[in-house]
């Protein structure tokens, strides 16, 4: 089978990309690098599966050969990213998600729009299933981000309904794990890299809000399980365990061993207060439920930073030879 990543050398693409490669798959993955890092897919170039190809879905989206599967994953997705690319942001969600649908068309290949439990905004109904409408600001600042993903899924199921594209939606809930930016701005990363420094962890408001945090690799799982299937969604994939940010904050404390305290600051516009996936129908449709015990994923993500920052002083860079390999897309 052959799959085309957009966003591929993003948080989430480029573990898809290597999940895929390690399935047997041939993987082409898109990016235009925007958020995401060549360094996401070092181990991946040069096998004889995986190609990748900078260009952005917004403008283009142009493969030769079969396709089976599109997964469309091209976004900005942590808060600052999509508070600091606005535009971009929309832009991909729409004009980028037309293109990838338009691929998925003309290839006959399956579709999959990796949308957000930021469909569901500041949620009055907790926790959330698939069949609740969401409480979305269009005009605050997260607006970009929730009404592009929103917009994405009308977009998919016109596709579904007007071309008959074999199209899947999964809406994913806070995930974590190795490869995220230690400086993307989300909560996890922010409290396991000042926690390492010894500098204060920054909790918003008072911590009491909540958040349902998943291990990469189960969310992956569940993702492919939707992709391989032939549900339309949309699909919750995330894990329902639910944990104020006090509490996140405290926990990553004691399990780096660090004497940092935490610090409270102000709390981001239209953050939502409760975040937690009803996963019966990922449960009853796919047959998936998280794995991973929280405890374990974040020593393993802790792990996986605490090498990054010793890594980054002796890391080599990019050999000339491997930036034009990855320029060129061959
Ligand atoms: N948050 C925090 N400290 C930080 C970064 C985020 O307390 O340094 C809070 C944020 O206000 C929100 C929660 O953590 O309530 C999750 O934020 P994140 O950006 O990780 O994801 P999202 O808001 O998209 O769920």
């Amino acid at each position: 089978m052959r799959a085309v990543v957009t966003g591929g050398a993003g948080f989430l693409g480029s573990h898809l990309c290597e999940r895929l490669i390690a399935r047997g798959d041939e993987v082409l993955a898109l990016d235009n690098l925007s958020t995401g890092s060549v360094d996401n897919l070092a181990h991946l170039i040069g096998h004889d599966r995986f190609r990748f190809v900078r260009v952005d879905v917004t403008d283009y989206v142009h493969v030769v050969g079969d396709v089976d599967l599109v997964l469309h994953f091209a976004s900005p997705a942590s808060p600052i990213d999509y508070l600091a690319l606005p535009i971009q942001t929309l832009k991909v969600g729409s004009i980028g998600t037309f293109h990838a649908l338009g691929l998925a068309k003309e290839k006959k290949a399956r579709f999959l729009l990796a949308s957000t439990s930021e469909v569901y905004g500041d949620p009055e109904v907790h926790p959330q299933p698939e069949s609740y409408w969401g409480h979305v600001n269009p005009v605050g600042p997260r607006g970009v981000y929730d009404e592009a993903k929103r917009f994405a899924e009308a977009a998919t199921l016109a596709y579904r309904q007007t071309h008959g594209v074999d199209t899947g939606i999964v809406r994913i809930f806070n995930t974590f794990g190795p490869r995220m930016r230690p400086n993307d701005g989300r909560a996890i990363p922010n409290f396991i890299r000042q926690a390492l420094a010894g500098e204060p962890v920054t909790v918003a408001g008072d911590g009491t809000q909540t958040r349902s945090i998943c291990y990469v690799d189960d969310l992956v799982t569940g993702i492919l399980a939707l992709a391989d299937s032939e549900h339309a969604g949309p699909v919750n994939v995330g894990n329902p365990h639910e944990i104020s940010m006090d509490a996140l904050a405290r926990w990553i404390i004691e399990l780096t061993g660090s004497s940092s305290r935490v610090e409270y600051i102000a709390r981001p516009v239209d953050d939502p207060t409760v975040r937690q996936p009803d996963t019966t129908l990922a449960r009853e449709l796919l047959g998936w439920s998280p794995q991973v015990e929280i405890e374990d994923a974040l020593r393993r993500t802790i792990a996986w930073f605490r090498e990054q920052r010793d890594a980054r002083f002796d890391a080599p860079p990019l050999s000339p030879d491997a930036t034009a390999h990855i320029l060129a897309g061959s």
